[in-house]
């Protein structure tokens, strides 16, 4: 595993040359190899040339974030493109506008999608968590609803989970729900809800019953955004953009209809929720790929490419990268094979270290060229691997932090007794 608890450092040009000729060689062998790898993925599947076709004629390149924009209307045109064409979400079943697309087709969308250079999709945690949460827990009428608008992107939504004091521990969430009547009163805080500035919609986990159990009275409950009482406070990042926000709830009524299950079921749905998270769909080795053709540029343009650390980090990223996609191969025969895969359960942890150490090791490259926060493009590309630096370190706390991912490891895949036991 990589070492990501390190600021960046420079890396020491000073010293010898120690690689020679043959190390050379070994660079463009490597990027050679990138060449292959990509060759041989278009021959995998008869559809993936047609994607990459239709991607390379209708992809947006270097849309940049609806924050930095000032507005969402971009991501969401994109996203109708995609529902247009019949790529909005392949991984729903056909019943419900999808394809049913397997996790072999699910792997090949998102590694074209990432060779494209598309921009990030605006509402994946609609087409991620609450669509596929209404399609097995919701009502008939719930997802006739909820289900049409989130493919058609006319409906984007956000993920109000976490609360301050309620992250790793989320069972400790305080945001709480009364019952009056055929509403339910919400009251309470959410915090670092992405894409809440211009989200329609918001999934709430709240306590109904406080008198019960800690992860016993916890309802799921969807809430227009735009509801009297909710108030969305943007929180603004050391990188001057402000992905995520507060979200604060006064007596906000929400009807009862609104709950998915039942009151008191929500620990239940989101459990299933997050582990709707694991599998192909978020993350391919293309976009690490990408990014180490970045990192080379930055290499070559800083007179590096003989220090012998600098080949030994880009050597283990590119190791590593290529690591990566061998494991998701694995992942997808599993969840083809048998529908589940164990070692799934490694993948974020996977990701979030190799992309931490991959910007981290640029940034290095880089050194003053980097320049500070928001400063413009030094030299090509700079400002974007600036940030995407930045992110890379959220990533090792979003979605479960590193540490959390390493105790899911540790107790259901190693079957390690619990920490404290
Ligand atoms: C970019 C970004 C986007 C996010 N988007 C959303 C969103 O859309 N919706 C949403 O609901 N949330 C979102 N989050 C919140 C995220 O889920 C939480 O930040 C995360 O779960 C950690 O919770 P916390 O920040 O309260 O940290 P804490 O839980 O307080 O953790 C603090 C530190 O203690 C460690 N720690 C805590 N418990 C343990 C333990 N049992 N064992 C070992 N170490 C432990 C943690 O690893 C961490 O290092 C987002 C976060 C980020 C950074």
């Amino acid at each position: 595993m990589f070492v990501t608890d390190q600021l960046p450092h420079r890396v020491d040009g000073s010293q010898s040359w120690r690689g020679g000729p043959k190390a050379a060689q070994e660079v463009q062998l490597q990027l050679s190899i990138m060449a292959t790898a990509q060759t041989a993925d278009a021959a995998a599947v008869p559809w993936r040339q047609e994607l990459r076709e239709w991607l390379e004629a209708h992809a947006p390149r270097d849309l940049r974030g609806p924050d930095e924009l000032g507005t969402s209307e971009p991501h969401r045109a994109w996203e109708r493109t995609l529902y247009e064409a019949g790529y909005a979400a392949i991984h729903w079943p056909q019943e419900f506008g999808g394809w049913g697309a397997d996790a072999l087709a699910r792997m090949i969308f998102q590694e074209e999608y990432e060779r494209a250079g598309a921009p990030d999709r605006i509402n994946i945690q609609a087409l991620m968590l609450a669509g596929p949460v209404l399609m097995q827990f919701g009502t008939q009428e719930q997802r006739d609803r909820w289900l049409m608008p989130m493919l058609r992107c006319e409906e984007v939504w956000c993920q109000g989970f976490s609360e301050p004091g309620a992250g790793s521990d989320l069972g400790a969430l305080r945001t709480h729900g009364r019952v009056d009547g055929e509403e339910l009163v919400i009251n309470g805080q959410k915090i670092w809800t992405s894409y809440a500035s211009y989200s329609d919609w918001i999934f709430l986990l709240v306590r109904t019953d406080p008198q019960a159990a800690k992860h016993a009275g916890i309802t799921w409950v969807m809430v227009d955004m735009a509801t009297a009482g909710l108030e969305v406070r943007p929180l603004r990042q050391m990188n001057g953009s402000s992905d995520f926000a507060e979200v604060f709830f006064t007596d906000v009524r929400v009807p009862l209809w609104n709950v998915v299950g039942g009151l008191g079921d929500g620990w239940r749905i989101a459990m299933a929720a997050l582990n709707l998270e694991r599998g192909p769909g978020r993350r391919s080795y293309v976009r690490y790929l990408r990014n180490l053709n970045t990192l080379k540029s930055f290499v070559d343009s800083s007179g590096m490419t003989r220090d012998p650390s600098v080949q030994e980090d880009v050597g283990d990223l590119f190791a590593s990268v290529m690591a990566y996609r061998h494991y998701m191969s694995r992942v997808v025969d599993d969840l083809r094979s048998t529908g589940d895969s164990d070692v799934a359960r490694i993948n974020k942890l996977y990701w979030s270290e190799l992309q931490a150490k991959l910007f981290e090791t640029g940034m290095g490259v880089l050194d003053e060229r980097a320049g500070f926060l928001d400063d413009g493009d030094s030299i090509p590309g700079a400002a974007a691997w600036r940030n995407e630096y930045w992110y890379s370190r959220a990533s090792l706390i979003f979605g479960g932090t590193n540490q959390i991912q390493k105790n899911i490891i540790a107790e259901r895949l190693l079957g390690l007794p619990r920490g404290g036991s």
